[in-house]
């Protein structure tokens, strides 16, 4: 697996927050433990919280946002069944350390997230670790990224009350998407759709908590903001 830069730093409390959050909590994919062993968890929270990235909790990322916790990076990222063949579309790149993480194990990742200060920060980060193969975009993912679909694979991480009807539109047959799907607007429930010959079974995979997905349409649409294209940074 690629060696990024960082590795070395802080390596004895990546592989312990790897063994005991992540691998002892159930993920067993042993490229998907590998990759998580090899992002430099620390690079993606801020500096002053630095510290606490292998704690192995969620960490606040500013706006009100989070660098998800890496059991949840890792149970997604193995739902996903990544082969190093799959180009993958994330909904909501917040620190970019999901998008860091498929990154290692898909052929391509296209994120898009709807705060502009985020996609540009996470967008310095992934190419600072030489993750050429990862592409950021500030703009609603609600409409997924045209330009580049079909997707092999799509991964929301943030809470929606419904899948976007165009990301299902931009899957991939075969292809398997993962989302946190939230029918009554709290319990969140991992919701795994698996396409196969032209039919979608979905599958439950356990409760999760993400901050609120915000669209400019659809059933998560927030009136107060306008819509927003999306723009590669
Ligand atoms: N995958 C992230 C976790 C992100 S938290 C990580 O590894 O750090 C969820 C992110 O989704 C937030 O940054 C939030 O701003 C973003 N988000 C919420 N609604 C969105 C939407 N409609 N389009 C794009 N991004 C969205």
């Amino acid at each position: 697996m690629k060696r990024l830069p960082g590795i070395e730093q802080f390596k004895n409390a990546r592989t312990r927050m790897v063994a005991r959050d992540v691998e002892e909590a159930g993920v067993t994919e042993p490229q998907v433990l590998e990759a998580l062993r090899a992002v430099p968890r620390h690079a993606f929270a801020d500096k002053a919280l630095e510290f606490q990235a292998y704690g192995g909790h969620a960490l606040p990322i500013g706006h009100g946002q989070t660098l998800s916790q890496p059991y949840i990076v890792g149970r997604m990222t193995e739902l996903l069944a990544l082969t190093g063949e799959e180009t993958v579309f994330e909904a909501g790149t917040g620190s970019g350390y999901q998008a860091a993480v498929l990154g290692l194990l898909a052929k391509t990742v296209y994120s898009v997230e709807r705060l502009p200060e985020l996609a540009r920060r996470a967008n310095r980060l992934l190419s600072d670790l030489g993750l050429a193969n990862i592409l950021v975009a500030a703009g609603d993912a609600y409409h997924g990224w045209d330009r580049y679909a079909p997707f092999d694979r799509i991964i929301i991480t943030a809470g929606c009350s419904a899948i976007p009807k165009p990301l299902l539109d931009q899957l991939a047959d075969p292809g398997i998407l993962v989302a946190p799907v939230s029918a009554d607007g709290e319990k969140q429930e991992l919701i795994v759709v698996r396409r196969s010959a032209g039919v979608d079974t979905r599958i439950r995979a356990g409760e999760c908590r993400f901050v609120p997905f915000i669209a400019t349409e659809g059933p998560d649409a927030d009136p107060e903001r306008e819509s927003r294209a999306s723009t590669s940074l």
